[in-house]
Parts: structure tokens; C-alpha cells; sequence
């Protein structure tokens, strides 16, 4: 698990807003930067995996207040990872932000039936992403509503 904000936890709100803890899942560099960068500027602390095989753990180290997963990824994908999490009796609670590039019919359906609240298609707009991360942390969206 990388810690990728330079800045130091300092406080737990930052102009009214709630600072929090967000693991980000990722498997391209790039992406990881901007949402880093992007979560960094609003105050945020953001850390990212690159293997989606060392997810989990590192969310049970962590106790995210978000996590932030991309989909298509190799070795474990977004959508059992989501699962996994739904599954883990310490993080079945967490919110959980999906991140995808191929916007297919059904995908949606997919990713909210495996237990993610949200989801942003790639390539992201910011104000988008930044509102729906506010938005999960605020508890503004739907409980999940598990597969059974
Ligand atoms: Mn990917």
C-alpha cells in the first residue's frame, strides 16, 4: 500500500467537510496519480494499491472511510473484490466507489448487485468524481443491496 498524499492528517474536517481515509485499488499509474491528486486537494488521505490480490488486506490495515475500485483488473477484478469486501466481516460496511472504463449495457446493475454504491465511468470528469466521493462519505447514497 502506497501513501500518495504528501500532506499530514491534520484535522478531521476541513471547511465543514468530512477528511477521510480512502483506499484507492488501481492497476494504471496514471490513473492513480489523478485520483490521488484529485482526493489530496480536497484534503483528503489517500492510499492506493496496485495488485488487487493485496486489497484486502491492506483494507483491514487501513479501515477505510471509501474505497475506490477500478473494475477491469488483472488477477482479482473490481467486481469479486467488491464482493470480497461485502464478504469481510470487518469491512462489509465501508462505501465503496467503482471506477470503469467500459460503460457496457448492464454494468451498472453488475457492479451495485456485487455491493458498490457508485460508480464513474473512465475517462472521469473531475467534478464528478469529487461530487460522488463527497457524496458516499456524506452517507447520501443508497445502503448497498447485496446479491444473495
Ligand atoms: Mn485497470
Amino acid at each position: 500500500m502506497e501513501s500518495c498524499s504528501a500532506r499530514p492528517r491534520i484535522s478531521h474536517q476541513l471547511w465543514g467537510r468530512e477528511l477521510a481515509k480512502i483506499l484507492i485499488v488501481e492497476d494504471n499509474a496514471l490513473n492513480i496519480k489523478l485520483f490521488c491528486d484529485l482526493l489530496a486537494a480536497h484534503g483528503h488521505e489517500p492510499k492506493a494499491v496496485t495488485d488487487s490480490r493485496n486489497a484486502i488486506e491492506a483494507a483491514r490495515e487501513l479501515s477505510p472511510d471509501l474505497v475506490i475500485t477500478d473494475i477491469q483488473l488483472p488477477h482479482v477484478s473490481g467486481l469479486d473484490l467488491i464482493r470480497l469486501i461485502r464478504a469481510d466481516e470487518k469491512l462489509a460496511e465501508v462505501p465503496i466507489m467503482a471506477v470503469t472504463a467500459y460503460s457496457a449495457h448492464g454494468d451498472e446493475e453488475r457492479i451495485r448487485s456485487a455491493g458498490a454504491q457508485a460508480y464513474v465511468s473512465k475517462p472521469i470528469s473531475v467534478v464528478k468524481f469529487a461530487q460522488t466521493v463527497d457524496e458516499l462519505l456524506a452517507g447520501k447514497h443508497q445502503p448497498v443491496t447485496q446479491e444473495s
